[in-house]
C-alpha cells in the first residue's frame, strides 16, 4: 500500500493542499485497496497552456509524492476540431513539465465499442431513446434552474424502435443534426445536467484515430466518468465548473457497474481553475490568434501556451514554483501574471548567466586609450552561484554603450554618461566623458571619454567610487544580432471580463518590438544555443531562439530585470 510517509523529506515539511489531503486521507482508510490513479484527460483540439500546467502539477504531483500512477488519457470524443499535432504536442509538453505516464497512454476512442454497447443496453433497460428533435428545441424545453423542463415527444418510444434508430445513425443513414440519443433520467430534477441529457450525436466527419468505423459519438459527459471507470481511476481531479456534473458522472457509473460500483467509483474532486492577468485561456480563441496570424503560432513567444512559454525562456520549474505559489483552492479566482514572471526572474536569477548586450548601441571612442590595445576584462558568470566561473571579455579603444545611458544635458541624479562626470564600465575602467559629436538632424552619432589607467577593475585604483556603472561592448569585436522585446499580450487586465469587445481589439499593440542591431560580446556568440537563457546585464533575462542560425542570432526577452509594469502602474 503507498504511504504517506513514502514522501522525501524535503517534502514532508510541506502542508498538503487540500486535494492532496483527501486523496491521503483515502489511502490511509485504505480505500481502493490502497491504490491511488489519477489521470490528466486533455482533448486534442489545441496546443496545452498554463492552466493545464496547473491540472498537470496536480494530477501527476500528487501521484508522484503518494507513489501511485497517473494516466494520459486522450478526450478525443469530437473528431470536428481534433488531430495528431495537438496529440503530439501535449504530449512533448508534459514531459518537458518533467512527468511521465509510463505505459498508461489511453484514448477514449479506444473505449467507443464499450460505450456503444453500454448505451445499447440504457435503451434495451428502457433509460436512453433516440430524439429527433434539433438541438435548439431540446434546449428550448429543458427548462431552468427553477422551472422543470419539459418532456420530448418522442421521449417514450418503444425499445425495439430506440435500437433501430440508434444502428441507422451510427450507419450513417441520417445526417448530422437530426437525431440524438438521450438518458432518459428526470427533466424535472434539480441538476439540470440530469434533464435527459445527450449522450451521442451523429458527426460524419472522420476520426483521427478511428477513421469513419463510427458515425456517432459519445459526449464527453457520456464519455469521461466511463473512461475513469475502465481504467481503474480512483481521484478523478478537474476543475470547478465539473462539480455539477459529477452526479451524472456517478449515475453512469452505477448503471454500468451496477452493485461493484459500491466497491471501486472514481472520485471527483475539483479545484479552482488557473486565470491570469493581462491573458486569455480560451482555447478557442488562442486557435483564432493563430489562424488570423495575430501571433507567429502556437509558440508565439507571447502565448501562453506551454510551447510559447518553453520559446520565450520559462524553465519548468519556473512554472512549477509559480503553480506552488498560487496554490489550490475551491473559489474562482484571478491571478497576477506578476507573480509568474516573479518565477521566472527569480530561477533565472540564480541560474543565468550574465553577458553583455547593447540593445540600442551608441559609439564611444576613448580617445587616450592606444589604438592597437586589447585588453581581456575579466567577467563574472554568475555572482549568485558558487563556482560559476569567469569569462573574458574584449576592452579596445571603441566601445558601445546603451544610447540612453548618454545625456548631454541631465536631469539631476543622473548617474550615467554625461560631458564633464566619471562613470565606470563594468569590469573595466572609470572613463571621463569629454564631449559628443551630432549629425545635421542633431542626433548623436559618437561620444568621446578619456579613461583612467590606474582604475581597472580589480586592482587597487578601482576601489574608487563612482556613481553609476555601464554596460558595454568591443565595438571591433562585438556582433549583432537580433533581439526581439516581447511584452504582454493583452493591453487589459482580464480581457475575458471584456464581454463587448472583440477580444482582438484588446491585444497590446507594444507587445513585440524587433531590434537587428543589438551588439553582443563575443563569449555569447560562441556560446548561444536555442533555449539558453542569459542576463543580459542591466536590461534583462533573454533566451535564444531556435530561429537562430549561425552568424545570425536571435533572442527572446523573457522579462525584464524589474516588474517595470508595477512601477508604472505606481505612478498612475
Ligand atoms: P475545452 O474548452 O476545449 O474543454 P479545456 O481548457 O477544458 O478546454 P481540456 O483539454 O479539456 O481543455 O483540459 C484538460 C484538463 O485541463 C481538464 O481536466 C481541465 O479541467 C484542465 N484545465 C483546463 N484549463 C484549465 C485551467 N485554466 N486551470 C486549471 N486546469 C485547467
Ligand atoms: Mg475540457
Amino acid at each position: 500500500m503507498a504511504e504517506i510517509n513514502e514522501i522525501t523529506p524535503n517534502e514532508e515539511k510541506k502542508v498538503l493542499n487540500f486535494v492532496q489531503q483527501i486523496v491521503a486521507d483515502d489511502l490511509a482508510a485504505g480505500k481502493n485497496g490502497g491504490r491511488l490513479n489519477t489521470r490528466f484527460p486533455p482533448e486534442p483540439n489545441g496546443y496545452l497552456h498554463i492552466g493545464h500546467a496547473k491540472a498537470i502539477c496536480m494530477d501527476f504531483g500528487v501521484a508522484e509524492m503518494m507513489g501511485g500512477t497517473c494516466n494520459l488519457r486522450f478526450d478525443d470524443t469530437n473528431p470536428q476540431k481534433e488531430d495528431t499535432e495537438y496529440e503530439q504536442s501535449i504530449m512533448r509538453d508534459i514531459r518537458w513539465l518533467g512527468y511521465d505516464w509510463g505505459d498508461r497512454l489511453y484514448y477514449a476512442s479506444d473505449y467507443f465499442p464499450k460505450l456503444y454497447d453500454f448505451a445499447i443496453r440504457l435503451i434495451k433497460e428502457g433509460k436512453a431513446y433516440v430524439d429527433d428533435q434539433t438541438s435548439e428545441q431540446i434546449a428550448q424545453q429543458k427548462g431552468t434552474p427553477t422551472q422543470p423542463g419539459i418532456n420530448s415527444p418522442y421521449r417514450d418510444r418503444s425499445i425495439e424502435e430506440n435500437l433501430d434508430l440508434f444502428q441507422r445513425m451510427n450507419a450513417g443513414e441520417f445526417e448530422e443534426g437530426s437525431h440524438v440519443l438521450r438518458a432518459k433520467i428526470d427533466m424535472a430534477s434539480d441538476n439540470m445536467h440530469f434533464r435527459d441529457p445527450i449522450m451521442y450525436r451523429i458527426i460524419k466527419k472522420p476520426h483521427w484515430r478511428t477513421g469513419d468505423k463510427w458515425k456517432v459519438y459519445p459526449m464527453y459527459d457520456f464519455a469521461h466518468g466511463q473512461s475513469d471507470y475502465f481504467e481503474g481511476v480512483t481521484h478523478s481531479i478537474c476543475t470547478l465548473e465539473f462539480v455539477p456534473h459529477r452526479p451524472l458522472y456517478d449515475y453512469f457509473v452505477r448503471e454500468l457497474a451496477g452493485d461493484s460500483a459500491k466497491d471501486y467509483c472514481p472520485r471527483q474532486i475539483e479545484f479552482n481553475r488557473l486565470n491570469l492577468t493581462y491573458t486569455l485561456m480560451s482555447k478557442r480563441k488562442l486557435l483564432q490568434l493563430v489562424k488570423e496570424n495575430l501571433v507567429s503560432g502556437w509558440d508565439d513567444p507571447r502565448m501562453p501556451t506551454l510551447c510559447g512559454l518553453r520559446r520565450r525562456g520559462y524553465t519548468p520549474q519556473s512554472i512549477k514554483n509559480f503553480i506552488d505559489t498560487i496554490g489550490y483552492t475551491k473559489y474562482e479566482a484571478l491571478n497576477d501574471i506578476s507573480l509568474l514572471e516573479h518565477a521566472i526572474r527569480d530561477d533565472l536569477n540564480k541560474n543565468a548567466n550574465r553577458v553583455c548586450a547593447v540593445i540600442n548601441p551608441v559609439k564611444v571612442v576613448i580617445t587616450n586609450y592606444p589604438e592597437d590595445k586589447v585588453e581581456m576584462m575579466e567577467m563574472d558568470n554568475n555572482p549568485e552561484q558558487d563556482g560559476a566561473g569567469t569569462h573574458s571579455m574584449p576592452f579596445c579603444r571603441e566601445i558601445y554603450i546603451e544610447r540612453d545611458d548618454f545625456m548631454e544635458e541631465p536631469p539631476k541624479k543622473f548617474f550615467r554618461m554625461t560631458p564633464g562626470k566619471e562613470v565606470r564600465l563594468k569590469g573595466a575602467y572609470i572613463v571621463m566623458c569629454t564631449g559628443c559629436t551630432k549629425d545635421a538632424q542633431g542626433n548623436i552619432t559618437e561620444i568621446q571619454c578619456t579613461y583612467d589607467p590606474d582604475t581597472l577593475s580589480g586592482t587597487e585604483g578601482s576601489t574608487r567610487k563612482v556613481k553609476g556603472t555601464l554596460h558595454w561592448v568591443s565595438a571591433r569585436h562585438s556582433q549583432d544580432a537580433e533581439v526581439r522585446l516581447y511584452d504582454r499580450l493583452f493591453a487589459v487586465e482580464n480581457p475575458s471580463a471584456e464581454s463587448e469587445t472583440d477580444f482582438r481589439q484588446l491585444l497590446n499593440p507594444e507587445s513585440l518590438k524587433v531590434v537587428t542591431n543589438a551588439k553582443i560580446e563575443p563569449y555569447l556568440a560562441q556560446v548561444a544555443k536555442a533555449e539558453d537563457k542569459f542576463q543580459f546585464q542591466r536590461i534583462g533575462y533573454f533566451c535564444v531562439d531556435p530561429d537562430s542560425t549561425e552568424g545570425h542570432l536571435v533572442f527572446n526577452r523573457t522579462i525584464g530585470l524589474k516588474d517595470s509594469w508595477a512601477k508604472e502602474q505606481k505612478k498612475g
